[in-house]
């Protein structure tokens, strides 16, 4: 059966049911409309010098925090709080820690790595110092739990207290190609993903072998993570997590294999499969970190747009942009404010554009839309991931989540770029507005590299909630085939996380307004929605909805 059968098969046995017809949804060119003018005015008083670039922490916040408040309460949104403000309080801790070496023992040998050339460390413990004391190594492969792939790396042994060697990415499974989705990274690849197992074992310290191409990125990106790192301060303050979180070179972990009397290529090779089990390498680790720590109290700014209808009103339909940036750093060509112009003063901008349209929209939107400004995107996704596991709004009431990192500045796209594209029934939303614009899905054309794990929106998808995480578009309107990649390689090269992201001359925002009504239109048909929009079956974050859902039903 084709899936048109399927669907006229289902439309006849809803129309038996009493259940009134859905509505029509608003088209796409009766949405109102989003005004680049207003948008490149936003985004000119949040990148100007006197925001100094918005550092979590500083003068930057206030004045940026400032002036959200101001635009949301102009555009009459109720506070997000649930205390009456438009601010939660997010805790963030400064962590850096001291040089220390890794020293590996079997018997009276030993082998020891240096800091920064060799292992980089770190504990996430808001403490003075952490450490493992002769902790026995066991080799984990990929260190993955994934049920819908039927993989499970662990197999019941007991790793309590042990230090875990994992490989970094997820396995290309040689008998089964399309396991953990083929050449695209699934979560279980990310390097966050490998600690949080090593947490959920009861393990004492994680430690990933890098390597380049599977990682995505050469050891230098690992080492810049000797400096300050910021996170979150849990009630536990973090204890919770491993002692010990680091990555190692992959020529010292050939040394270490050797030392244990195994093979690395060997193991690699093992560890693609489903048999695979830990491996004892009866060789222990020690290392003591120690800390210097500072604390800043930063904030995420929430507005509400409050659902007319009072049976779905207290369900939520969510937009995010992070507001923060750099703040003032290193000079480079005589300049030390990091404007962050395109990131992601610009995303702000749009979404206090959509907004004021949502304001506009007839009819008014069911059920309630949440504008959410994150802070600390740029130190590790802290902002949002604070919503995310302290939700002003239950998660299991939360739809959607739409997020805007950076916005088109270069003109009209035949195309929309979609990351993670085929993630979630949003993906299939958007795909229907865009077609209404006359334009194009484009896939992620680098899915190995696992971007759908680098933005806000990815703390929403890990506790379940689907999300949409689109990026520009490449396929410019008038313009040679080449200028897409072209204006996109010139923004890596030369703005990207520079004091020179600021705003261009030659700036055009008509893709961009393009790109926020198709973001209008599926946050708005969500909103109107009879069914929530689901995972696609297989997803890695499915389950984890799922089980939301079913206990949050009446009686459960
Ligand atoms: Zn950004």
């Amino acid at each position: 059966m084709n899936r048109l059968a399927l669907v006229a098969i289902l439309v006849a046995a809803c129309s038996k049911t009493s259940a009134p017809p859905q509505q029509a949804p608003v088209p796409l060119s009766q949405l109102p409309s989003v005004d680049p003018q207003a948008i490149l005015a936003h985004t000119r008083v949040l990148s100007s010098d006197e925001y100094e670039g918005r550092g979590p922490g500083t003068k930057g916040e206030e004045l940026t925090v400032r002036y959200l408040i101001d635009q949301f309460q102009k555009l009459g949104l109720k506070p997000g709080g649930t205390d009456g403000t438009y601010v939660q309080k997010v805790p963030l801790v400064g962590i850096t820690p001291a040089p220390a070496p890794l020293v590996l023992e079997k018997g009276s040998r030993r082998l020891t790595l240096t800091w920064k050339d060799d292992v980089v460390a770190w504990t996430k413990h808001v403490a003075n110092s952490a450490s493992i004391n002769r902790s026995e190594l066991v080799f984990v492969g990929y260190g993955i739990v994934a049920p819908e792939y039927k993989w499970d790396d662990y197999k019941g042994v007991d790793v309590k207290g042990k230090t875990l060697v994992m490989l970094v990415n997820d396995p290309a499974v040689p008998d089964d190609p399309q396991a953990f989705g083929g050449r695209a990274m699934t979560y279980y690849g990310r390097w966050t993903y490998k600690y949080e197992i090593g947490m959920q074992k009861g393990a004492a310290g994680v430690l990933i072998v890098h390597e380049t191409e599977p990682a995505g990125y050469p050891f230098e990106v690992v080492q810049a993570k000797t400096t300050e790192q910021f996170d979150l301060v849990t009630p536990d303050k973090n204890m919770g997590r491993v002692n010990v979180e680091g990555w190692i070179t992959r020529d010292r972990a050939k040394e270490l294999m050797t030392l244990a009397g195994q093979d690395f290529d060997a193991l690699k090779k093992q560890a693609a499969t489903r048999e695979f089990k830990p491996v004892p390498l009866g060789v222990t680790a020690s290392m003591t970190i120690k800390n210097t720590l500072r604390t800043i109290d930063s904030q995420n700014v929430l507005a509400k747009l409050e659902g007319s209808d009072p049976a779905l009103q207290d369900e939520y339909v969510v937009y995010t942009a992070h507001w923060d940036h750099l703040g003032i750093g290193p000079e480079q060509n005589g300049d030390r404010i990091y404007n962050g112009a395109k990131d992601n003063a610009i995303g702000v901008a749009g979404l206090l554009e959509l907004a004021r349209a949502y304001t506009k929209v007839s009819p008014a939107p069911k059920r309630s839309i949440l504008f959410l400004s994150v802070t600390a995107e740029e130190q590790g996704l802290l902002g949002s991931q604070y919503y995310a596991v302290t939700p002003v709004y239950p998660l299991r009431k939360t739809l959607a989540d739409i997020n805007m990192d950076g916005l088109n500045v270069h003109g009209r796209t035949k195309d929309l770029t979609l990351i993670g594209y085929g993630a979630s029934e949003l993906d299939d939303y958007a795909k229907a507005a865009a077609a209404e614009q006359g334009r194009v899905i484009r896939p992620d054309p680098e899915s190995e590299k696992g971007f759908y794990y680098r933005s806000d929106h990815f703390n929403f998808a890990k506790q379940g909630v689907p999300a949409l995480d689109p990026d520009e578009g490449t396929d410019f309107i008038g313009k040679p085939a080449e200028y897409g990649t072209q204006v996109r390689d010139d923004y890596t090269e030369h703005d990207y996380h520079k004091p020179s992201d600021v705003i261009k001359a030659d700036w055009d925002l008509s893709g961009a307004v393009e790109d926020l009504q198709v973001f209008f239109a599926v946050g708005y048909r969500v909103a109107q929605s009879a069914k929530y929009p689901d995972w696609k079956p297989g997803n890695e974050f499915k389950a984890t909805r799922d089980a939301m859902l079913k206990n949050s039903e009446p009686g459960n």
